[in-house]
């Protein structure tokens, strides 16, 4: 291999891959103002310069660094190929000194960005147009013996799962909570693993739950909704005081998530539509393939079109074609207004047993 190396990598891993043991030409700057810097060039004149040279880059997904999109930009700019080399994850986690004859490219980095998990569809806030349909949901937990089964299956396709978010209706109310970050983390250790809760359960959190989401270093991800928002602070106070990683997000309103007719999906590939989840043994590049039953069953099956679910446990399914079956649209795509920038939001109200299709559908 070529030994002259480029590194391109979020700021914040840069002194760590610097201590691996490798050397770098320069840093190549992922934003204009790191160009200040005598260490990195801009991306431009590595093309025009060192294109026949090594890029090497984390094999590692974060908000602002996906490596999926990050590969495809890099190819679209006109970086060679052969010349994009990944540090596996594994690497992050250990001591090891990592060699050039390590790094690994795209096509072997078999690694999940994003997985949701719905441990019980109910909630106990009932929002007007959950995009869970959780109002509708019946009072059922999910089977922990399935989902791990699929977990341990999963872990045969992929090396590593970037984010894991345990999600609801509300995953407070389960009382398996503990089992599943347990099992989640024996399976995918480096995972970074969320519970993603409307807080409302929060501050009577039992003492072995905060334990196992410290030892386990899970971090609580809370969608405050306006009935909490003025008792938040002192909730988040307490998680904070013991430890407890939070990240808060306010959500007041809602829009539709349904088309009342039927607009063709604009893009060839599915955009923005990462919300990967797992359900009994089947993958799904949106919850929605697995809840639209609930609509369907309350409402005549009106949305009763066909869906994408990849069945995990198919003979010798790679994770490559899982990645590839993930971006596929489909019939219900058609009448899915996620990727709508121009319909109304409504705002928050409560439905518990007075919901009505509209809560959904947007009325054009
Ligand atoms: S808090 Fe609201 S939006 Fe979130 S799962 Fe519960 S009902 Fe749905
Ligand atoms: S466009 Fe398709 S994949 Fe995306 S959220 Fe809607 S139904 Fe799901």
């Amino acid at each position: 291999m070529n030994n002259e190396l480029f590194l391109l990598s979020p700021q914040n891993l840069i002194k760590k891959i610097n201590n691996m043991g490798l050397n770098f030409r320069k840093n190549i700057a992922m934003q204009v103002n790191e160009i200040i810097s005598n260490d990195y060039i801009s991306i431009y004149d590595y093309i025009n310069n060192y294109n026949d040279k090594v890029i090497v880059i984390a094999a590692m997904i974060c908000d602002e660094f996906d490596i999926d999109i990050l590969y495809n930009e890099l190819l679209s700019l006109g970086v060679k190929k052969e010349n994009i080399k990944y540090i596996p994850l594994e690497y992050f986690y250990t001591n090891k000194k990592i060699k050039e004859d390590s790094l690994i490219e795209y096509d072997d980095i078999n690694y999940l960005s994003y997985l949701e998990i719905c441990i019980n569809d109910f909630c106990n806030m009932n929002c007007k147009g959950c995009s869970h349909f959780a109002n509708l949901a019946p009072k059922n937990f999910a089977n922990f013996e399935q989902i791990e089964k699929d977990f341990i299956r999963l872990r045969q396709i992929f090396s590593h799962i970037d984010k894991t978010r345990i999600m609801g209706g509300e995953p407070l109310l389960n009382p398996d909570l503990i089992k599943y970050i347990v099992m989640i983390k024996q399976n995918f250790p480096y995972t970074d693993l969320r519970i993603v809760t409307n807080g409302i359960l929060l501050k009577n959190i039992s003492k072995e739950l905060l334990e196992c989401i410290n030892e386990n270093d899970v971090m609580i991800d809370i969608s405050v909704y306006p009935p909490l928002v003025n008792k938040m602070d002192s909730i988040i106070k307490k998680l904070r005081e013991k430890n407890v990683k939070v990240f808060i997000e306010n959500i007041g309103k809602f829009k539709p998530i349904l088309l009342n007719k039927k607009r063709m999906y604009p893009y060839k590939e599915l955009r923005d539509c990462n919300c990967i989840n797992l359900r009994e043994g089947y993958l799904a590049s949106c919850p929605l393939v697995f809840t639209i039953q609930y609509i369907n069953d309350n409402y005549n099956n009106k949305y009763n079109y066909t869906t994408n679910k990849i069945n995990i446990y198919k003979k010798n399914i790679t994770a490559k074609d899982i990645k590839k079956q993930l971006k596929k649209p489909f019939e219900l795509c058609n009448y899915c207004a996620h990727y709508r920038d121009d319909l109304n939001f409504f705002e928050w109200e409560q439905r518990v047993k007075n919901c009505k299709l509209e809560d959904w559908v947007s009325e054009e």
